[in-house]
């Protein structure tokens, strides 16, 4: 008979997980709290729009390629590359840095900045190349089963990496790049993590090295939430059910592991396995009361970003604005510094700007536009009380309007707003924070959450807060390693159990 899998979560991670193990033969159902799939990756429509609710690209798209592979599907859905990659914009300027992936392009963009670009970046992307496919198979891609296994692991990683573990991002830029701008611009890579530059250590210019060479970003036709359609559509196919609305918020314990969890009208849902794609650390707290993860506990650890989202329909066309484009001052370090911790005004912020029908006219009536904006912002354990938001809105709709030369507020036609107390409620994110636990290198590899549980030998994690880590693809290869350790233990664990029989 079948082995049955329970999955909590219908992120990413969670669905593709489904479809990993489905392959594999198992039988496997899903429990989600919100009312439609996707976690983070989600759309939201009104008012004749549509927007993707966060994630608005992705790179490593041959995560994406692997995973249909292992299931053995066509690519449910279509990438588009974007090539400018994005733009950037500094306060007080007319000038928008455009972000190209083909190096002699991108020497014309920044020549004026940085005498001998092409050359600098060339050195900088070598050695972001270098750390980037030294850590792969060793650390990224990989499953430890305690912490002197993933020590041991480190050990094997060449040596000529450790100076990147011990500096910053910005400090890495500062070795190859003298300009300013020049710096700014390469290291927004760490609040792709949540972080800023100035706390993200160096090993993650490998992101850099992602973004321009190895791959670059990617788009999907009619919009992200597609990713998740494409994978329903083959869940289907799978006979692999969601129930939605259903939150687990206990568990019921058995002789030999766990039995079941129960959801918020106490109905019990028993299967052989769990994977968890709540998050692996709030989930250990909240659900199970793990003494390693109480509130007070997780509140010492480094959180990513709170999200601040904006969904905006307009009347009329912006033809001149790109896909992604970044809206910055010119007090990066301060700002960096002081805005996680809610200790500078949010009266000129930065923030982030996408334009879904830029790519996907469909996302917005004809003669309208849908724009999405991002700004980071301290998660609830700074900034508890967001009655204020409207001034922050206000405050990025005016300065947007003056950079872009467009009136918004008079042509605005649907606003909705989700700050990080929407984000905390609708997926259970740990105090609105954005990406989960943040990268630090004592929360990464053997030191996060691991992807198996400390108790129940039948309990197991896949997400942002357990290994690798944060963002799309990353999603992607949490599904890879947690199934095959599910499918290397829990055979060994059949076997044992048949012999005993
Ligand atoms: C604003 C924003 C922008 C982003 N932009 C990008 C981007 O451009 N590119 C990129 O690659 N990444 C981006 N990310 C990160 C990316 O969205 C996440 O890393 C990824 O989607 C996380 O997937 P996941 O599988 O870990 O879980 P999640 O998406 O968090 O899914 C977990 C699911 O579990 C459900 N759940 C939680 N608790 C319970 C419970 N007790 N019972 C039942 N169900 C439960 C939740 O409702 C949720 O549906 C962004 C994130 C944010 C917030």
């Amino acid at each position: 008979m079948k082995k049955k899998v329970l999955i909590i979560g219908s992120g990413l991670g969670g669905l593709t997980t489904a479809l990993r193990l489905a392959s594999d033969g198992y039988e496997v159902e899903i429990v989600e709290k919100y009312h439609q799939a996707g976690g983070r990756l989600n759309q939201l429509q009104k008012d004749g729009f549509k927007w993707d609710m966060a994630p608005t690209f992705f790179s490593m798209s041959f995560e994406f390629k692997e995973f249909a592979d292992y299931v053995g599907i066509d690519m449910p859905f279509e990438f588009i590359e974007l090539d400018p990659l994005y733009q950037v914009n500094f306060a007080g300027s007319d000038k928008f840095y455009t972000v190209y992936k083909d190096l002699k392009k991108l020497a014309e963009e920044f020549k004026d900045l940085e005498p001998d670009f092409e050359r600098r970046m060339q050195q900088y992307l070598k050695s972001a190349a270098t750390i980037y496919h030294d850590t792969e198979y060793r650390i990224v891609k990989k499953n430890f089963t305690s912490l002197t296994d993933y020590l041991l692991q480190l050990t094997r990683v060449p040596i000529r990496n450790a100076p990147k573990m011990l500096r910053t991002i910005w400090k890495e830029m500062e070795k190859y790049f003298t300009s300013y701008e020049v710096k700014v611009i390469f290291s927004l890579v760490a609040f792709f993590l949540g972080a800023t530059p100035f706390d993200t250590p160096a090993v993650f210019s490998m992101l850099t090295y992602t973004e321009l060479v190895h791959d670059g970003y990617y788009n999907v036709r009619g919009g992200m939430y597609k990713i998740v359609e494409g994978l329903l559509d083959e869940m289907k196919k799978q006979n692999i059910r969601i129930h939605y609305d259903t939150e687990i918020v206990d568990y019921l314990e058995g002789k030999d592991g766990l039995r079941g969890f129960i959801d918020q009208k106490g109905e019990i849902w028993k299967a052989d396995l769990f994977v968890v794609n709540s998050d692996a650390a709030w989930f250990r707290g909240q659900i199970f009361n793990r003494k390693g993860y109480t509130e007070n506990k997780l509140d010492r650890k480094k959180w990513t970003l709170g999200p601040f989202t904006m969904y905006l329909g307009i009347k009329g066309k912006l033809d001149h604005i790109h896909h992604h484009n970044y809206f910055l001052g010119n007090n990066f370090q301060e700002y960096a510094s002081k805005i996680f911790k809610n200790s500078i005004g949010l009266e000129k912020p930065y923030y982030y700007l996408n334009m879904p029908s830029r790519h996907n006219p469909d996302t917005a009536p004809e003669g309208h536009e849908a724009l999405f904006i991002l700004c980071p912002v301290p998660d609830l354990r700074y900034k508890p009380d967001w009655s204020d938001r409207e001034e922050l809105a206000n405050n990025i709709i005016s300065d947007l309007s003056q950079r872009i030369g467009y009136d918004i507020q008079s042509n605005l036609v649907s606003k909705t707003i989700y700050d990080p107390v929407n984000w905390k409620n609708m997926f259970n994110l740990y105090k609105g924070s954005g990406l989960g636990l943040a990268h630090d290198l004592n929360q990464v590899g053997g030191f996060r959450p691991n992807n198996r549980d400390e108790k129940f030998g039948n309990v197991y994690y896949v997400g942002s807060s357990t290994v690798p880590g944060t963002g799309l693809p990353m999603a992607v290869i949490s599904s890879k390693l947690v199934t095959q350790r599910i499918n290397h233990e829990q055979k060994s664990v059949y076997k044992k159990q048949s012999a005993n029989q």
